[in-house]
């Protein structure tokens, strides 16, 4: 039996079914839910008075917006996905400040970021800043939008019935999206120096270059304040090193650097792009430097593997994050997966093949189901051991199975169907990780609607 490894604080104690297999993310139904239902404190709607003149909303969409207070004017940093989010943040921002809003900061080009804008701005447009590079990741990989739409309403559960869905790790699961990004409005000044200063309504600001997430993106830094905004490059959880959507390949060392980068400036206060601003002096900076070093101890680990000449499947179950980092709260993988991410900069290093030969020219799907099915000793033994796998609660085994059992002429496909309906339901159960939960969950209800009837792909 495979020892699980409980990063959670809460977690004093489980218990598992004996045989069962679980992933890294996955534990006692039970405990995911408590877990989840303990990160949704991150991102419970309110305002957040981080210094004297710094207010964040949490929770009034995906992401976070705050609000600096100046002399004769406020700045707004990231404007959230829709106007409508947008207005109502700024509504509970004028309860402590009418003054004009002389300018907007957008940390990254992610939608959820940037889509709300003309919900803050008033009688007189703003300035509106963002790097030189803002926006180019957009048309990387629009050619596959079909997909990743598809993909990306499964990995956010926004299909989700409600007693379903539960949160989608660092945000909350319901958001008003009916006018995502209709609000948007382009930057009129384009950053083109790291360590930028500009002065605005008396406030002193820095823009820094941290590729990351995006490569467009970039921390806030107030002197003063000794405020960091920090983009999507951190929040409280291990990092989404890679979005199972379906993203190009996001650098991982940059990502690892530019945390390094913001650690550097020791601030007393942190306002992540998501989840709640840490208020803590002590935990600030600490926080930082243990994601940076999070993030570069996967990626080192990866490295070594891949010179071993491992595939990316074995280094995925092997590599970890440190123990002394397993128990920090903002590194629990409620988002980002460390499997995932090892898979990822794998294929951001050397492409997908694996160096092994076997995997140069692989059977077709259907003639490996047909040969497991004759080593199994027929298709019936096969759909056997199928429903065994599920009887015993091994239930990534179950979805293998019926992955081949599938492609089977001779098969009974429905009953591989509603096997992997229940092994998703079963997994989903069990994980702590969003987008995993949601993917499983909304996968299983897709399947079961028959809108997968052919491939179930
Ligand atoms: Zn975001």
């Amino acid at each position: 039996m495979k020892t699980v490894k409980l990063t959670h604080a809460l977690l004093a104690a489980t218990c598992l079914s004996a045989g069962a297999i679980y992933a890294d993310t996955q534990v006692e139904p039970e405990h995911a839910l408590h877990m989840l239902h303990t990160q949704d404190a991150q991102f419970e709607k309110q305002i957040i008075q981080v210094a004297d003149n710094v207010y964040t909303a949490v929770g009034y969409h995906g992401a976070n917006t705050s609000m600096i207070v100046g002399n004769d004017g406020v700045i707004i940093v990231d404007t959230l996905m829709s106007p409508t989010s947008a207005a109502e943040a700024m509504q509970a921002f004028r309860k402590y400040s009418d003054k004009p809003v002389k300018a907007i900061l957008y940390t990254h080009s992610h939608s959820d970021h940037i889509g709300g804008a003309n919900g803050f701005v008033g009688d007189t447009m703003p300035a509106i800043y963002a790097t030189e590079s803002f926006g180019s990741a957009e048309g990387v990989n629009q050619v596959v939008d079909p997909v990743k739409m598809k993909r990306n309403i499964r990995q956010f559960g926004r299909d989700l019935t409600g007693e379903e869905v539960t949160n989608r790790g660092v945000a909350p699961a319901n958001t008003t999206d009916h006018d995502r990004m209709q609000g948007f409005l382009p930057p009129t000044i384009r950053i083109e120096q790291d360590g930028y200063q500009a002065t605005i309504a008396g406030i002193e600001l820095e823009f820094y270059f941290a590729p990351g997430e995006t490569d467009d993106a970039m921390f806030i830094w107030l002197p003063k304040e000794k405020v960091l905004f920090t983009g999507d490059n951190f929040y409280s959880s291990f990092p989404n090193l890679y979005a199972i959507r379906g993203t190009a390949y996001r650098d991982v060392l940059k990502w690892s650097e530019s945390v390094a980068k913001m650690a550097a400036f020791e601030p007393d206060y942190v306002v992540p792009g998501h989840t709640m601003p840490i208020l803590d002096k002590a935990i600030a900076t600490t926080a930082l430097s243990h994601y940076s070093e999070a993030i570069r101890s996967i990626y080192d680990q990866t490295v070594d593997g891949i010179n071993a000449g491992k595939s990316p499947e074995l280094i995925a179950h092997e590599v970890h994050l440190p123990d002394h980092l397993q128990d920090k709260p903002y590194l629990i993988e409620f988002y980002g997966t460390v499997p995932h991410a090892v898979r990822a900069i794998y294929v951001g290093l050397l492409g997908w093949f694996d160096g092994n030969p076997t995997t140069l020219n692989p059977l077709e799907p259907k003639v490996q189901a047909e040969k497991i099915a004759q080593l199994a000793g027929g298709t019936e033994a096969l759909i056997k051991q199928m429903n065994a796998a599920l009887e015993a609660e091994d239930y990534q085994w179950a979805l293998e199975l019926a992955d081949h059992v599938k492609w089977l002429p001779d098969a009974d496909r429905s009953q591989a169907r509603q096997v992997k309906i229940q092994a998703l339901r079963a997994l989903a159960a069990r994980e702590y990780n969003a987008p995993n939960r949601n993917y499983y969950l909304s996968y299983a209800n897709e399947l079961e609607s028959g809108k997968l009837s052919t491939i179930w792909f």
